[in-house]
C-alpha cells in the first residue's frame, strides 16, 4: 500500500450546465483501487479529450473529472509482478480519460492490462508525440496494408489531415512510399502538409455534398479521419478494390451512402478501433512506431504545453483549428 501523495490534475467541473477546467490539487487516495499507480509525466491531446471536457456525456458521465485517454511516465507500485516499480510505461485508451481519472493528471491508478512497457528507444514524451492519435494512425496503415494497398497501385488520400490522427497518418504514409493527397480545410497550411510528405494538398471541398452517385476513381486507398457527408463522398473516389480506414466523426457520425461504391467497384471500408482492441494488437503498433515506423517530423515538430494551457487547447480541437500533435508536459 502506497502512502497518499498530494498531486496536481486539470479537473473538469460540471457546474449550471457549463463545464469548466482548472488545475486542482488532488490525492491519490481519491483514484480508483486497480493495480498499477504511475506518475505521468506527459499525456497528449485528443479530439476526445476535448468532448470530455466540454461535457460530451457520451464520452464522460460524472463530473468533476480528469481528462486524458493517455498517459506515459513511471510505475511508482504496482500489485502485479511483472510491472514493477519503476518500469516506464505506455497507457491509451480503454477507459483512461473517459470514466478513470486520465493523463491530464500527475498520476493514474489503472488496471495492469493497460500497461505497455516503454519501447527501450523512447522516452515518455516521445510516446506522447504518437499518443492516441498515433496509436490509431498506426492501425489505419496497418489496415490498409492488409487488404493489400500498394504505392504502386495509386495516391491515398487523408483527410483531417492536420490533425492530429491525420497528420501522422500523412507522414507514415509517405514515409512507407506511398503518394498521400492530404485533404484539409487548412490549405493555408499547405506548406506544413507538404512536409509531412503530402505530395498533394486539396481544399476539403472537394468532398462537399454532390448528387452524382459515383466519380471518377483517384485513390488506391485512404485514410479517414472525419467521418459523416465527407467519407460518403470519398467513398465515390475510391478505385477498384480499394480500401478507406475508417477511424473518426468530426464531421458526424452519421453515414449516407449508397451501396454502389461496394457492390461496383469492391471497395472495402475498415472500422479502425484503437480504444478497446487487445493490448497485444496495440503493443504490435507501438513496435512498428518506435521502429521502422518513425514519424520523425512530428516528433520534432510537436508542440508542448503545460497544464494551464490546456483550456485554450482543447477548444481548438472543437472548432477544428488544432492541428499536428500536442503533448502535455506535466513538468511545465
Ligand atoms: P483533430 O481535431 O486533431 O483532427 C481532426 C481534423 O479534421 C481537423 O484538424 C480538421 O483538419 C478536420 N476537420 C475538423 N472539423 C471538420 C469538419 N467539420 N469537416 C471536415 N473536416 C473537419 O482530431 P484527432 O486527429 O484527434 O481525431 C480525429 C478523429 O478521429 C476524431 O473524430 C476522433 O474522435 C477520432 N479518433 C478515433 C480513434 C479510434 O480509435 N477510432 C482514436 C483517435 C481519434 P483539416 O483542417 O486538415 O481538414
Amino acid at each position: 500500500m502506497t502512502s497518499s501523495i498530494e498531486y496536481k490534475a486539470w479537473r473538469v467541473h460540471e457546474k449550471d450546465g457549463a463545464y469548466v477546467g482548472a488545475v486542482e490539487t488532488c490525492n491519490t487516495d481519491d483514484l480508483p483501487e486497480n493495480e498499477v499507480l504511475i506518475k505521468v509525466s506527459h499525456s497528449s491531446l485528443n479530439y476526445k479529450d476535448a468532448l470530455s471536457a466540454s461535457g460530451n456525456k457520451g464520452v464522460t458521465r460524472a463530473f468533476p473529472h480528469t481528462p486524458g485517454i493517455d498517459a506515459a511516465g513511471e510505475i511508482v507500485a504496482s500489485t502485479v509482478a511483472d510491472l514493477a516499480a519503476g518500469q516506464p510505461v505506455i497507457v491509451t485508451g480503454y477507459d483512461l480519460g473517459m470514466n478513470t481519472a486520465g493523463g491530464f493528471g500527475e498520476y493514474i491508478r489503472v488496471p495492469a492490462n493497460w500497461c505497455i512497457p516503454m519501447p527501450r528507444s523512447w522516452q515518455a514524451r516521445t510516446a506522447m508525440v504518437y499518443g492516441t492519435a498515433g496509436l490509431t494512425a498506426g492501425l489505419c496503415v496497418a489496415k490498409l496494408q492488409k487488404m493489400d494497398v500498394k504505392p504502386e497501385q495509386g495516391k491515398i488520400a487523408v483527410t483531417g489531415a492536420s490533425g492530429a490522427v491525420g497528420s501522422i497518418a500523412t507522414e507514415l504514409l509517405s514515409s512507407l512510399g506511398y503518394e498521400v493527397v492530404a485533404i484539409s480545410g487548412k490549405t493555408d497550411q499547405a506548406k506544413s502538409l507538404k512536409a509531412l510528405g503530402a505530395t498533394e494538398v486539396v481544399g476539403r471541398d472537394v468532398l462537399a455534398e454532390d448528387k452524382k452517385p459515383m466519380a471518377k476513381p483517384a485513390y488506391a486507398g485512404a485514410v479517414d479521419t472525419v467521418g459523416g457527408g465527407p467519407l460518403a463522398e470519398l467513398l465515390k473516389y475510391i478505385q477498384p478494390g480499394g480500401s478507406v480506414s475508417c477511424c473518426g466523426l468530426v464531421a458526424g457520425p452519421q453515414l449516407h451512402t449508397t451501396v454502389l461504391p461496394f457492390i461496383l467497384r469492391g471497395v472495402n471500408l475498415l472500422g479502425v478501433d484503437s480504444v478497446e482492441i487487445p493490448l497485444a494488437e496495440k503493443q504490435a503498433v507501438w513496435d512498428k512506431l518506435s521502429g521502422s515506423w518513425a514519424c520523425k517530423h512530428a516528433e520534432n515538430t510537436a508542440r508542448d504545453i503545460g497544464k494551464s494551457e490546456l483550456d485554450e487547447a482543447l477548444k481548438a480541437f472543437l472548432n477544428g483549428a488544432s492541428s499536428g500533435k500536442i503533448v502535455l508536459d506535466h513538468a511545465r
